[in-house]
């Protein structure tokens, strides 16, 4: 079977590795990685827990698929409670970190406890060390890969770490591998610093850290998956392509963008910031934004977007390390660092996703915050001497300038590092922040969107679009096209979708598979790696298994169902433009459904029937 059935407990408080079996029994009810993880979790940390407290744990992760020659098999979770939302956090990397992580042999890795100073844990196959992180602390992502790269004489390390906003608490700090990949939402990256953990690199040489139960079923599953990419239009072809991006204009023209902090939902700047325009050629310096795409581990897709700015754009015109090439645009950082502050200038959201992606930090939030800050001076909350600058919408400088207070841990950028709710809450007006749960929802506007209206209110860890992504059918029509305003129907679908993802992200797979991968495309390739027999119900139980024990985890942690719902702006404010223009967010239909399909009572509790047929 293809887990390594052995876990690595790091206690940081008294230095110390040791290994320990898996405990298999729980791999067989929750797969791997997120739900594998939240199980560790759970049964470890009380959910009402300081997340930065040297109490709440953080768990590296891979899935059974990961490190497999599965499309896409090369990703890897970081698990903990977040301090953006004090929900479940759990965020999803690709890159080459995770694969090598199930190399060196390892399933898990759980950090606990406080370094007393900082370090970094040193993984090489099955030796483990933690080692001094002095000269790496105040030091970049960049920078510590680097660093450690060369210490260790090994450029096939792989390095994931936190930046100065990790070490600085930023609430929204990410932790990144190979320069820009990120676990980005939830703030892991905070609690990672809490922990005095500047990074944790890996380097994995075993061949028998797994095997695949039945080799030759799975090779001609994993073929055949392979092929259903290949030829679907979405997977084959725009992804590669156009990225993630090929979003922005679709998005904008079915008036779905949140625009200036949700007040509009088209944005007149959106063709500038788009995918087609990271292609054209800059009337400044004659070149493209866009040199190139590449792909995660073992990926047959390849997404991720290579930028290259024009080196006079004044954001950069001094700074030679970022007149190189590197990660991004992705859509969501794109569509927060633009629309969502008003901002159409593509060079500068280039240079700040590069910001992010280099001092680790979610450009979600980041953007989104920035994007309320404006809103809040526009209504003259915040002065320009408070700020110390002026903060219109659409400001490129402005947001420039607020993105690098904030990494660095100076000025204004100490309010914004508190991301969008604490920060409206500051100013007097917390119905302000686009988030739920704490964290800020992301690329579609919920008035829109009313299957991502709902996921945005019911998902584990604040709203999210990658917890049950109904941009799929309610936009691109798969597996069915649904109507994007209607609400019936929509919870029910927004479970089996819910569920799905919570497989998908458990197994070590990315998400985008699903543009073209079915259900079936999965467990006919899960069956075969992991062994035994895997009907289609045992694998969406586990999917189903692994919502409800996320949900267990924040009704403790104190959530109750007042927090399922949206800001105000969503469900009072009709969307002002655009095909769904004077529609708001109708959570009030959709909700009893979603409860009831989800077997929960109606104050979003599981039922005791529940929890014994899920084997809660
Ligand atoms: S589809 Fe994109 S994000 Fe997903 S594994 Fe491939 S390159 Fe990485």
């Amino acid at each position: 079977m293809t887990y390594t059935k052995q876990i690595l407990r790091v206690n940081l408080t008294a230095g110390t590795c040791v290994a320990e079996p898996l405990n298999q029994e729980w791999a067989d009810q929750y797969l791997g990685q997120r739900g594998l993880a939240t199980k560790y979790l759970a049964a470890e940390i009380d959910p009402k827990v300081d997340p930065l407290s040297p109490d709440n744990k953080l768990i590296f992760a891979t899935g059974p698929l990961t490190g497999t020659p599965t499309s896409t098999g090369g990703r890897y979770s970081v698990i903990t409670k977040g301090p953006l939302t004090g929900a479940i956090a759990c965020s999803n990397s690709g890159g080459y970190f995770g694969a090598e992580l199930k190399f060196a042999g390892w399933d898990l890795v759980i950090f606990e406890g406080r370094s007393p100073r900082p370090v970094y844990l040193l993984l090489e196959d099955d030796q483990a060390t933690l080692l001094d992180a002095a000269h790496l602390w105040g030091k970049t992502v960049w920078e510590t890969e680097e660093t450690i790269k060369q210490t260790h004489q090994d450029p096939q390390m792989r390095v994931s770490s936190i930046g100065r906003a990790g070490e600085n608490g930023v609430l929204f700090a990410a932790i990144v591998n190979d320069l820009h990949r990120a676990a980005g939402r939830s703030g892991v990256g905070a609690v990672m610093g809490a922990k005095n953990l500047k990074a944790f690199a890996v380097r994995g040489t075993r061949t028998d850290s797994y095997t695949v139960a039945e080799p030759e079923a799975f090779f001609k599953a994993v073929a055949a998956a392979k092929t259903v990419l290949a030829g679907n239009g979405v997977t084959g072809q725009g992804l590669p392509s156009f990225g993630t991006q090929v979003l922005m204009n679709v998005i904008n023209e079915v008036g779905g963008l949140p625009t200036r902090n949700g007040r509009e939902v088209q944005f007149e700047g959106a063709r500038a910031i788009s995918a087609e325009a990271m292609h054209e050629l800059r009337p400044t310096d004659g070149k493209p934004n866009l040199i190139n795409h590449n792909g995660c581990f073992g990926c047959t897709i390849a997404c991720g977007r290579i930028s290259k700015m024009d080196p006079g754009h004044f954001s950069i015109k001094d700074k030679p390390q970022y007149q190189a090439a590197s990660g991004g645009l992705e859509y969501e950082a794109a569509w927060a660092l633009g629309a969502a502050a008003g901002v159409n200038d593509l060079e500068a959201l280039t240079y700040v996703n590069f910001l992010c992606n280099e001092d680790g930090i979610d450009p979600i939030t980041l953007g989104t915050t920035i994007g309320a800050a404006m809103e809040l001076y526009q209504l003259g909350l915040i002065t320009k001497e408070e700020a110390g600058l002026e903060l219109p919408f659409g400001s490129a400088q402005a947001l420039v300038k607020l993105a690098e207070l904030t990494v660095a841990g100076e000025g204004f950028g100490q309010v914004i590092a508190l991301g969008s709710k604490r920060l409206c809450a500051k100013y007097g007006r917390p119905e302000l922040s686009m988030s739920v749960k704490g964290l800020e929802f992301p690329a579609y506007d919920g008035r829109a969107f009313q299957g991502m209206a709902l996921e945005y209110a019911t998902s584990n860890r604040g709203a999210c679009h990658v917890r049950g992504y109904m941009i799929s059918p309610e936009v691109l029509g798969i597996p069915v096209k649904l109507d994007p305003a209607a609400t019936e129907g929509k919870a029910a679908m927004l479970k089996a979708f819910q569920d799905l993802t919570a497989v998908v992200d458990s197994a070590g797979i990315c998400l985008f598979t699903t543009f073209a991968w079915g259900a079936e495309d999965i467990r006919s390739q899960l069956e075969p790696a992991i062994g035994g027999s895997w009907p289609m119900e045992r694998m969406l139980a586990a999917g189903e298994r692994i919502w409800n024990l996320e949900r267990n985890f924040n009704l403790a942690a104190g959530f109750t169902a007042k927090d399922d719902t949206l800001p105000p702006r969503m469900l009072t404010e009709a969307a002002n433009a655009g095909p769904q223009k004077g529609n708001v967010a109708e959570l009030g239909k959709m909700m009893p459904d979603y409860y009831q399909v989800r077997g929960w009572t109606p104050e979003g509790v599981p039922t005791a029937e529940t929890e014994a047929r899920l084997g809660l």
